[in-house]
């Protein structure tokens, strides 16, 4: 088996499963209980939010821990919006759902604005200075594509939002975090969202990171949990759960992100020497995680569902476009605002690696593709 969906998820590590194990039959009492068993729970959950904020490098944040990063983008996106009843949202046209439907649903009551990306496959700072103002409640701007792999310039991002304090800055670091290293300052960020099953933890679990002084409006009603914002008994498993992988992943960063880049090179390098293949995503701002191409063959694209099925029965797993749409027959919007190509977006797909990746498994992914045009012919 040839797992190349690494975006859409991750296997779970060995020792973060064993951790889950120990900690959900050790410490199953709830946290918000006055004895002795309840107090051990509180203060296992404190010590892992100070350790997360401790690796982090985030003296003046805490930790709000969801079932993922699409409950944490709508705590983080409602929490400011509820707060206003008119004024600018800014977010781009590459988004994840769950900001997307987000930002959708808030149409009615904000001038929501899309930025759209270049040929780089980035939003342009420039476009942000003109759109931005005193009126802007809230920008919501991806860190890593989980489509094309693209970085978008937090760093320029936060020095633009500098001027305007009104103005908070949520970042989906969903694809980002553990697997590149920051080139801003992830203190400097009003709010971000990540999901643990992307970083070799369990599912169900993920985070809002945000700064202490930020006032979120309480999206789901219940008790005070949570800095009173996620109410409802949590997993304290799934919590120890994020804070191994979240130690795990930063204390790997650099070696895996060297590994995963060189591997990506030798894929990319390895596909572009194919003629039916067309690549999507673009080099200069990548992470390095996941390439999306689409293939062209007899003088037109091939719908990414054939050729999502065709490597699976060599045992190969891939995606098209973003896992969370690709049950649905649309084109694939990230690559459709990179290329403006709607038979090319139809066709995406994503090979999204990991440090698990090996050269082999590369090989014979290129291998089956390089017979593609061949088979069909
Ligand atoms: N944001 C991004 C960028 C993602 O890639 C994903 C997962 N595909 C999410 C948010 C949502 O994560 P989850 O499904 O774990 O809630």
């Amino acid at each position: 088996m040839i797992y190349l969906d690494y975006a859409a998820s991750t296997p779970v590590d060995e020792e973060i499963l064993a951790n889950y194990c120990n900690v959900e039959s050790k410490y199953f009492a709830n946290i918000t209980s006055m004895h002795m068993l309840g107090q051990k729970s509180n203060y296992m959950y404190e010590q892992i939010s100070q350790d997360i904020l401790k690796t982090l490098g985030l003296p003046d944040h805490e930790v709000i821990y969801t079932s993922g990063a699409t409950e944490a983008n709508n705590i983080g996106l409602f929490g400011i919006a509820n707060k206003y009843s008119g004024g600018t949202i800014i977010t781009t046209k590459v988004e994840h759902p769950s900001v997307a439907e987000v930002m959708q649903s808030l149409e009615s009551r904000f001038n929501v604005i899309y930025l759209d990306i270049n040929a780089d496959g980035i939003i342009d700072i420039e476009e942000l200075k003109k759109v931005i103002s005193k009126d802007t409640i809230l920008v919501s701007i991806m860190w890593v594509n989980n489509v094309i792999g693209t970085i978008q310039p937090i760093k320029d991002v936060i020095k633009v939002m500098k001027d305007y304090p009104k103005a908070k800055l949520l970042v989906d670091a969903t694809q980002g975090i553990g697997k590149i290293r920051p080139d801003f300052n992830l203190a400097d960020v009003d709010m971000f969202t990540f999901s643990t099953h992307k970083i070799y933890g369990p599912k169900g679990s993920g985070c809002l990171i945000k700064k202490k002084g930020i006032e979120l409006l309480k999206y789901i009603q219940g008790s005070h949990a949570q800095h009173n914002l996620r109410p409802g008994t949590f997993d304290l498993a799934l919590v120890s759960s994020t804070g191994l992988a979240i130690k795990k992943c930063m204390a790997n960063l650099d070696s895996h992100y060297k590994y995963t880049k060189e591997l990506y090179m030798y894929l990319y390098n390895g596909l572009s020497s194919i003629k039916e293949v067309v690549i999507n995503s673009p080099l200069k701002y990548n992470s390095f995680n996941c390439l999306n191409i689409s293939i062209f063959n007899k003088g037109k694209f091939v719908k990414s569902e054939t050729v999502l099925h065709y490597l699976e029965q060599s045992d190969i797993y891939v995606s098209i476009g973003s896992s969370c749409s690709s049950k649905l027959a649309k084109p694939e919007a990230t690559v459709l605002a990179l290329t403006k190509d709607m038979d090319r977006s139809y066709a995406a797909v994503r090979i999204s690696i990991s440090y698990l990746t090996t050269k082999e498994e590369i090989d014979t992914l290129i291998n089956a593709l390089r017979k593609y045009g061949e088979i069909y012919v």
